[in-house]
Formats: structure tokens, C-alpha cells, sequence
């Protein structure tokens, strides 16, 4: 069936998508690379994006990097191409353009840095709010819900019909990006390139079984006690619960299963801010922060070296759970000047690391 609506692609982003374009045309070797500890945005947009080169360009060698040396998450190995992602830093080519894709800062490239630094040219495609983009030619929109919908928007502006394969990568993209269509950056752009997507043989079902309704019962054991830990404070506005190493140990769940949990926090009735801890190795804390309301969250974020969208952002702390939350909860108060006059508590919620 054909989808009945369309997406409009403006000026300035037609103008863009041709500069990347060029710098395709005239690349013989491509590395495409996401951020570092990638999402189904990221790895969507890498993925969709290598079907898009292989569809409109013929004899162009594309390699498809991960920027550190973790495995691919479990729920995203459905994507078509998946098998051909490959760590950055077993990349020894020089390629002639880079592609980075759901990323915009060159720090969170990791190990594919130094695959950026010795690259001829580099462009990007991506929604992250960013003062001071690096490459050649660039297209980001920070209103886009998902970079997803942005490489969707390339193949369009190209004339690239699109397939099952990009489909399922970009609406795997949006999925995740959206929450399911729930977080505040769901909107019509994002309904109706899902809907294009779906049209196009991607199957929404086949991203629900396989991101949402495959875990594994060590994964659901951790988030358990994720759940039961969680505490609100400042009127019940502010959630947090955080999962130590110890938790991962104990229950058999691996790090990166971890990564939705911030989910669980963000559930609680009456909350407006999310806070997940996570530790990782080499003593530091993985944060992930969430805004329910219009409260702007990646200011917090970047004061702590991170940075990310207003509604969703991240950062890594050096140094465990307990002085992570000293650190970041006075900060998430501080964006509730009133809370204290209206009787808030100065101190915060003990922390149970038993
Ligand atoms: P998450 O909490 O899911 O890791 O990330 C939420 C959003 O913030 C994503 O768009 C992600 O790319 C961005 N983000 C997470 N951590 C960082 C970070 O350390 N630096 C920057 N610049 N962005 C981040
Ligand atoms: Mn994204």
C-alpha cells in the first residue's frame, strides 16, 4: 500500500543533502560511524544509511564502524547489515569521506577519532544540538526526533526508493528514539516517516519483538532491583535509581542491557526528572538523564562533561554511584529554585548500596 502523505524537505536541507551527496560522489572509500555506546537511532541511521549507498552509488567501499570495541547490544543484531559492523579500531583504511551519523562532537567517536583524523574529507548527518560541527558539509536538526528521520529524509531527496532493509533500520531508529511514539519529540515528522517506512515492508512488530520483548531473565532480574530502589525526592518531582557492579555480577546482566533503564525511573507518577546511574569499568558512572515536562535537562548534562538533547541527555562521571548522586542531585534540585521554600528537604534520600 502506498503510504498517502509525504515528507517536505526544505531549502537549506536540500542544499545540505547535495553537499553531502557530492562528497559521496566523489569518495571511492566511505567509513560511516555513530556515537559511542550506540542506540537503535545510532545504529538504525549507520545501517539505513550503507543500504542507501549501496542502492544509488555502485562500486563505493563502505565500512560500517562501531567507535569502541563493545559488541553490538543484543536487541539490535536483527538490523539488516548488523553482521558487517566492525570496531574502529580494527579499521585500518584511509577512508576518503567519513560519515557520522546521530553524532555531531568529535569526543564521542572514541576509538573512531583517529579514523575521522586521517579521513579526506567528513560530513554529518544528525539531530544533536551542536554550536561547532567538524567536516566538510553537514545537515543537523535538533527538532528532528531521531537522525533516523533525517537519513530517511536523504534517500528521499536522492530518489532512492526506499526497502524493507532501510525501513526496518530507520523505523528501529524512531522506535527507540521516541520511546514507542511517547517521549515529546514524537511528532508528525517522525508519524509519518514511520509511516513511509511501514509502506516501504517494514515491519513495526519485528522492532517490538526484538528491542522490547526479547530480554533475558538476568536482564529483567537487574531491572528489578532497579525498580525497587527507586526514590523521588523535591516533592516527588526528581526520580533516580542507579545499578552498581555488583548488581550486574549478581544477577548475570551485562552492561549494556543496563541501557534502557532509565525508562523504569521515568515511570513514576508526579516525576518530571529522570536520573539512571550505571557503574561501567575504570571507575566511573554512566548517567542518563530525562525531562518529562519542559524542563531543559542537558545543561546538567554538560556541566558534567556531557551533553545531549533538552528531554534526554547523558554524561560519564569518574568515581562510583555515591559520588555520583552527591554531584548531580543538588544540581537536579537546583532546577526547582522554589522546592526548599516550599518546605523541600536540604538533604537527600540515604543511599542503600547493600
Ligand atoms: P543516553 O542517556 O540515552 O545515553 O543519551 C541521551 C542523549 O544524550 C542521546 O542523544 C545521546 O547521544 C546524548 N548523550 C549521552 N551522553 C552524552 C555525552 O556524554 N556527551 C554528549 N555530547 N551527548 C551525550
Ligand atoms: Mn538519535
Amino acid at each position: 500500500m502506498e503510504a498517502s502523505c509525504s515528507l517536505d524537505i526544505d531549502q537549506r536541507q536540500a542544499a545540505a543533502f547535495d553537499r553531502i551527496a557530492r562528497l559521496i560522489d566523489q569518495a571511492h572509500t566511505i567509513a560511516i560511524c555513530a556515537h559511542t555506546n550506540p542506540d537503535g537511532d545510532a545504529l538504525g541511521t549507520e545501517l539505513g544509511l550503507l543500504h542507501i549507498i549501496r542502492a544509488h552509488w555502485t562500486g563505493k567501499q563502505v565500512a560500517c564502524l562501531l567507535a569502541d570495541d563493545a559488541p553490538v547490544p543484543r536487541i539490535y543484531r536483527f538490523l539488516p547489515g548488523a553482521g558487517e559492523l566492525m570496531p574502529a579500531a580494527a579499521y585500518e583504511g584511509t577512508p576518503d569521506l567519513f560519515i557520522s551519523v546521530d553524532l555531531s562532537v568529535a569526543s564521542r567517536l572514541a576509538d573512531a577519532q583517529s579514523v575521522l583524523n586521517r579521513s579526506r574529507h567528513a560530513c554529518i548527518i544528525d539531530h544533536h544540538p551542536c554550536d561547532d560541527p567538524f567536516g566538510d558539509a553537514w545537515y543537523i536538526r535538533p527538532s528532528a526526533a531521531a537522525a533516523s528521520v533525517l537519513v530517511e529524509e536523504f534517500a528521499l531527496h536522492l530518489g532512492v526508493p526506499l526497502t524493507p532493509d532501510m525501513g526496518l533500520c530507520f523505523l528501529c531508529g524512531i522506535i527507540t528514539d521516541t520511546g514507542r511514539f511517547q517521549y515529546q519529540n514524537t511528532d508528525a515528522e517522525a508519524l509519518v516517516a514511520s509511516s513511509l517506512l511501514v509502506a516501504a515492508g517494514a515491519d513495526p512488530a519485528m522492532v517490538s519483538l526484538n528491542v522490547y520483548q526479547s530480554f533475558r531473565l538476568e536482564f529483567l532480574h537487574l531491572k528489578a532491583a532497579v525498580m525497587a530502589r527507586v526514590v523521588t525526592f523535591a516533592h516527588g518531582r526528581i526520580a533516580y535509581s542507579y545499578a552498581t557492579s555488583a548488581d550486574l555480577e549478581r544477577t548475570g546482566a551485562s552492561l549494556d542491557e543496563a541501557d534502557g533503564l532509565v525508562d523504569v525511573v521515568r515511570s513514576v507518577a508526579g516525576s518530571e526528572i529522570a536520573l539512571f546511574l550505571k557503574e561501567v569499568p575504570g571507575g566511573k558512572v554512566r548517567g542518563n538523564l530525562r525531562s518529562k515536562t519542559g524542563l531543559d535537562v542537558s545543561g546538567v548534562a554538560r556541566e558534567l562533561g556531557g551533553g545531549g538533547h533538552m528531554a534526554a541527555a547523558g554524561f560519564t562521571f569518574e568515581g562510583d554511584v555515591d559520588e555520583a548522586l552527591s554531584t548531580v542531585l543538588p544540581k537536579l534540585r537546583a532546577l526547582f529554585p522554589d522546592d526548599v521554600a516550599r518546605g523541600g528537604t536540604t538533604s537527600f534520600p540515604r543511599i542503600d548500596l547493600s
